[in-house]
């Protein structure tokens, strides 16, 4: 019997969620505005600028109940799951304010401590170092 390809770690408990216990997600309406326009940026501050995007929060319902868009931990379980939640928020036109691709970035990071989406077995992550 094998288990999932993904673990679902609460980012306020640092613990494990299971099935029905919690969700991976985002309130895409809460990413702060752009900062009005004040002329020149010096490159400087472009760089230092905070990150304004939304955050996808993985978390028990318990800890911090899933409000805006929110997918249930057991359907996000497999790679393929993953990728097709991907795929599917693609369409959103709100994606690209969020911080999605850091999510992703994180569960294929081996070295990462992070909560979030974990994969199970580290074998997973083989094919790193996409466009270098
Ligand atoms: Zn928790």
């Amino acid at each position: 019997m094998t288990g999932p390809d993904l673990l679902a770690v609460c980012d306020v408990c640092l613990q494990l969620i299971d099935d029905g216990d919690g969700a991976v997600w985002c309130r895409p309406e809460t990413a702060t505005p752009e900062p009005p326009d004040e002329g020149q940026f010096l490159i400087e501050e472009l760089l230092a600028a905070p990150d304004t995007r939304a955050r996808w929060r993985v978390t028990h319902e318990e800890c911090a109940p899933g409000e805006g868009y929110r997918i249930a931990v057991e359907r996000i379980r497999t790679w393929p799951a993953y990728l097709h939640w991907t795929a599917h928020l693609m369409g959103k036109g709100w994606l690209a304010g969020t911080n999605w691709a850091d999510l992703i970035l994180d569960t294929l990071d081996p070295a990462s401590t992070q909560p979030g989406i974990r994969p199970r077995t580290a074998r997973d992550l083989g094919h790193r170092h996409v466009g270098d």
